[in-house]
Formats: C-alpha cells, sequence, structure tokens
C-alpha cells in the first residue's frame, strides 16, 4: 500500500468513524458537572457500566460534593470498591468533593492544569471534565484510543502524552472531543486488543495495521 500522510490517515480516519458511530458519544452518565467528574475518576480501568452502576448508588448516598467531603473515607471506599483501585479512588474522589466545596467555590474548573491537582487525576480525566462539561477542545487518550491510533498509524507512540500531540496535529481542535470516542467505539467493536476484526472494519482500506 503506498504509504500515506497522517493528515490524509486523520481525514479518512475521520469520515470513516463519523459514517460508522453516527451517535458516538460519552458513555458515561451525565447529569451534574460534578459527579461527572467523580464518574470520570472512577472510571480509571472500569468499564462505564460499572462506573454508572456504582455512583448512581454513591449519589443515592452522597447527593452533593458537601456530603461526598465530609463522609469517612472508608464509607466511601465501601460503596466504590466495585469499580477496583479502591484506596486510590476513594482519595481522587474525596480530594476532588473538598476542593470543589473548599477552594472552587462550588464549580467545576475549566483548566486541565487545575484539576490535575487533584490526587489521581492525570490528563486524561482532565480532559474528559473539560471536554464533556464545558466543551473546552482536548484529547481524551484511553487505552483504546491509543491503540486505534498507533494501528491506523496517526501515531507510532504508546505514551498517551505523545499520542495525544500527534492526534492534535492532525485533527482540527473541533474534532478533539468527538475524535476520543470514536475511537472508545472503533476499539470496542473492531479493534479490539487481542482480536481485531479487521475484515469488517470501516478502517481497513487505508490502516497499516490490518490484518
Ligand atoms: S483495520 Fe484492523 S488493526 Fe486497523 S483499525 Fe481496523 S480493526 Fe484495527
Amino acid at each position: 500500500m503506498p504509504k500515506i500522510s497522517r493528515a490524509k490517515l486523520a481525514e479518512q480516519t475521520w469520515n470513516a468513524l463519523t459514517k460508522a458511530f453516527p451517535e458516538s458519544a460519552c458513555s458515561l452518565d451525565y447529569d451534574l458537572p460534578e459527579r461527572l467528574a467523580i464518574r470520570g475518576i472512577l472510571s480509571a480501568q472500569c468499564t462505564d457500566k460499572r462506573v454508572n452502576l456504582t455512583s448512581k448508588e454513591l449519589f443515592a448516598k452522597y447527593p452533593d460534593m458537601s456530603s461526598v467531603a465530609s463522609a469517612p473515607a472508608e464509607d466511601i471506599a465501601s460503596v466504590i470498591k466495585p469499580c477496583g483501585l479502591t484506596a486510590s479512588k476513594t482519595a481522587s474522589v474525596k480530594d476532588f468533593a473538598e476542593r470543589y466545596v473548599g477552594c472552587w467555590g462550588g464549580t467545576v474548573p475549566n483548566d486541565v492544569d487545575e484539576l490535575m491537582k487533584v490526587r489521581g487525576i492525570g490528563r486524561k480525566i482532565a480532559n474528559l471534565i473539560v471536554g464533556e462539561i464545558y466543551g473546552t477542545p482536548a484529547i481524551v487518550v484511553d487505552t483504546h484510543c491509543k491503540r486505534v491510533m498507533k494501528r491506523v498509524g496517526i501515531t507510532d507512540s504508546d505514551d498517551p502524552a505523545r499520542v495525544e500531540k500527534d492526534m492534535m496535529k492532525v485533527f482540527e481542535e473541533d474534532k478533539w472531543i468527538a475524535i476520543g470516542h470514536l475511537s472508545v467505539d472503533l476499539g470496542r467493536t473492531y479493534c479490539k486488543a487481542q482480536s481485531p476484526d479487521c475484515g469488517s472494519c470501516p478502517l481497513s482500506g487505508f490502516c497499516r495495521r490490518r490484518i
């Protein structure tokens, strides 16, 4: 296959994915901004389905950030345990709620650097929060996005920060939020880690790793 520029690959990827997944969107429940942020914290190495179920239970018990902030850590831990990484997620949830109530005056900051001051919130979750809540252009590079972008040929890196930079060079800003969701859809449906279904994949016409 002739070598295609990354810009061209990005254009073709965008066209194919938006056609294949016209309803693509974040699969975390979104009722209130602060709750979405908490769901983002809980989503690390956990399915969105599990996060949505567990967070429903969490917010039934602790409906606002004041009640989360004042709850004993062990009580929060016992509710969020099904999401895994219990100790670190409990610390993150508590730290987020305390900052929300204390430093941020009851709002979620539209600021990746400020959000990354919360224990356990990295760039991926901070990008998810500002993108989903404020529509601030930001690419969420999760495990699916990283895998898909490398296989297609938009990046050569496994480092999420590098992948994000490579993607920012070739996707226009107004596509940054959606391309993250679209990559997840492709990764879940066709481009699975162990057994990619290249024969049915909408990117098979140009993907450099099709098998
Ligand atoms: S063609 Fe295969 S390797 Fe390439 S994106 Fe599709 S499923 Fe993944």
